[in-house]
């Protein structure tokens, strides 16, 4: 996906580089090991809509715009607007990301 066609998304209300939307520093905030974050409803702030980035070498994949896949993740997070749920799994398949390993269901 195209970084014109992210800020395009309904769900997309803004990305920010290198800090938290809300101002708070990298390391500061909650997700800090990570290099991104979405801010949901689920997580009852102003900034719903919002993706941070911690780089803008995480933003980007390879060359033309093309955002990474830890962004693409975020963005299924906002259209779920969930944590690491059946409903984001589903959003992730739609955007053809694979789920990171860690978040993947146990098989019994
Ligand atoms: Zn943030
Ligand atoms: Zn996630």
């Amino acid at each position: 996906m195209q970084y014109a066609e992210l800020l395009a998304d309904p769900v997309v209300r803004g990305v920010t580089v290198g800090e938290c939307v809300d101002g708070a520093e990298w390391g500061e905030t909650a997700d800090y090991k990570e290099v991104a974050h979405a801010h949901t409803r689920s997580t009852h702030d102003r900034y719903v809509g919002h993706i941070c980035v911690k780089s803008w070498d995480d933003l980007f994949e390879g060359h033309q715009m093309r955002v990474s896949a830890v962004v693409l993740e975020e963005l299924a997070h906002l259209r779920a607007d969930a944590g690491h749920t059946e409903a984001w799994r589903r959003e992730m398949h739609k955007l053809g990301v694979s789920v990171p390993p860690m978040h993947r269901k146990r098989k019994r």
